[in-house]
């Protein structure tokens, strides 16, 4: 089944030459092709926005998030649906499913905040008889680029902001899991969003270049790889938009002697291989501080991992599913053979029990002996493994999370609150756990790591984004009674 692109209230069909096969990853199975869309597939797209946002524009505000009310109420109804498809496309568990689509829902319902989020300040007699005010206004056509790691939520971190802040928008689903998007543009069809609004284009490589190049673009978001999210910092900046650019990320879990250890290790576990460790929130390497704490570790986690149950995420029994693609594990089982060349100890090997599995599967697998010079222990994983190390103090483990070219984010496990504020004062990920595996900002905070995890200034969602989304305007007046000339 070829997908049809969403342009202008209208499904339309691609010219593309070229696509992308969409492929269940616990079966293997063909699901759909991706159209690999054109710049002139993009160009109509910006076209349908800009003409939409002469009107949407002017759409009060109370108005324009009416369909955002709507949509919420379809997705309540789909929810079950939304959370298979996911499943279905993307490998993950029908509860991680569940738990992305409701952060999607979040997302709808903070948009509705709009009326109050987008109130712009004023002040009486700023000098004898003169007041200032500011509002903060739409810009025109926003887009945005997504990854495959979560079909349904990433995409709706932006573009319900954007539009209900009185923008339009283009969005371009991650071409390896784009029929989660296709739903939830349906049910944004029914919620009554005018034609061009929002708009669909599918694609690779030309659409993002199209996009980040356009002249009527006003601001890209973009969310991948650290590669790719430098690339198109780079380019959109260079024709002078607004971006914010998410890149990949190499998170650190510091467990203290204090800590509760058995939820230390449960939680850290489950941050590692939640969603097959396809998360830039995933825990990666566990720095236990002190002999003792590591060998606690290494004995806990080892009697957990064993008893993990893989398998095809819609079966309800089943606690991990498999990668995206063959392609991923194969990169992933390359870092395992280097890491041990490299020195670490393969202590679990997930490679051993699923030769023979249909499906891109690979059980959580355990290295210890890890060091801050291997590549393992610098280079983002994206996959089920749980990297075990030591370090002597807080302050070492620290030291090593600063190191790393990432930033996204890290957890501490203790029960010390002056070790959790020394913590969270000195690291520098932008996203800090004390005790919380997988800190995930609500939709009511930004979200956004710092260093080679974020590119751009102005981090995602929650209040903070709709000055990524509108321009402010000052305005000065003098209105004195008496005055000889006004
Ligand atoms: P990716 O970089 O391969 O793809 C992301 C998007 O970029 C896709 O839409 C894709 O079509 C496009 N793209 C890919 N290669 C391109 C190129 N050469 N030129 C232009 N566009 C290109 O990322 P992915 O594999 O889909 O997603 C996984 C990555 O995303 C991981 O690194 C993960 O950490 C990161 N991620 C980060 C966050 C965050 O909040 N920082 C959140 C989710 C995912």
């Amino acid at each position: 089944m070829k997908l049809k692109h969403y342009i202008n209230g209208k499904w339309t069909d691609s010219s593309a030459t070229e696509f992308y096969d969409v492929i269940n990853p616990a079966s293997e199975e063909l699901l759909a092709r991706t159209p690999l869309g054109t710049k002139a597939e993009v160009d109509a797209a910006v076209d349908a926005a800009s003409q939409a946002y002469a009107h949407w524009k002017k759409t009060p505000v109370i108005d324009r998030i009416q369909p955002f009310f709507r949509l919420k109420s379809l997705m309540e109804k789909d929810f079950d649906l939304l959370a298979a498809e996911i499943t279905k496309e993307h490998g993950k568990t029908l509860l991680e499913s569940k738990g992305s689509v409701r952060r999607a829902i979040q997302m709808v319902e903070t948009a509705t905040s709009m009326p109050s989020l987008i109130m712009g300040e004023f002040q009486e007699d700023i000098a004898q008889s003169i007041d200032s005010h500011s509002v903060k206004q739409s810009m025109g056509v926003f887009a945005g680029i997504a990854p495959f790691n979560f079909p349904a939520m990433v995409p709706y971190w932006f573009w319900p902001f954007a539009v209900a802040a009185g923008n339009t928008y283009v969005l371009k689903p991650s071409e390896r899991v784009p029929l989660t998007q296709i739903l939830l543009t349906k049910l944004v069809e029914k919620a009554g969003f005018p034609p061009g609004v929002l708009n669909i284009v599918h694609g690779g490589k030309e659409v993002v270049n199209a996009l980040c190049t356009h002249p009527s673009v006003k601001g890209v978001s973009f969310v991948g790889s650290t590669e790719v999210a430098k690339y198109v910092y780079k380019t959109s900046a260079s024709h002078y938009k607004r971006v914010q650019s998410l890149g990949g990320a190499k998170n650190f879990m510091v467990i203290l002697k204090d800590a509760h250890l058995e939820k230390a290790v449960d939680t850290a576990l489950d941050s590692i291989i939640g969603c097959a460790g396809e998360r830039c929130l995933a825990g990666s390497v566990i720095i236990s501080i002190g002999q003792d704490v590591a060998q606690k570790v290494a004995e806990k986690m080892q009697e957990r991992v064993k008893s993990i149950r893989i398998g095809d995420g819609m079966d309800p029994t089943t606690q991990m599913g498999p990668l995206i693609s063959q392609a991923a594990k194969e990169r992933i089982c390359n870092m395992i053979d280097n890491a041990v060349k490299q020195g670490a100890e393969l202590v679990i090997d997930g490679r051993i029990g699923v030769e023979n599995m249909r499906g891109y599967f690979l059980k959580p697998t355990v290295l210890a002996n890890i060091h801050k010079d291997q590549k393992i222990a610098q280079e983002e994983v994206f996959g089920p493994v749980i990297c075990l190390a030591t370090a002597n103090s807080l302050d070492q483990a620290i030291e090593w999370i600063n190191s790393s070219r990432y930033a996204n984010t890290t957890t501490l496990f203790t029960t010390s609150g002056a070790a959790a504020r020394k913590f969270r004062y000195e690291v520098h990920p932008g996203m800090v756990g004390i005790n919380i595996g997988v800190p995930a900002p609500m939709s009511f905070f930004s979200f956004g790591g710092a260093k080679e995890s974020f590119f751009g200034d102005i981090k995602v969602h929650g209040k903070a984004s709709v000055d990524f989304f509108t321009d402010k305007k000052v305005t000065i007046e003098r209105w004195s009674k008496g005055s000889s000339i006004w």
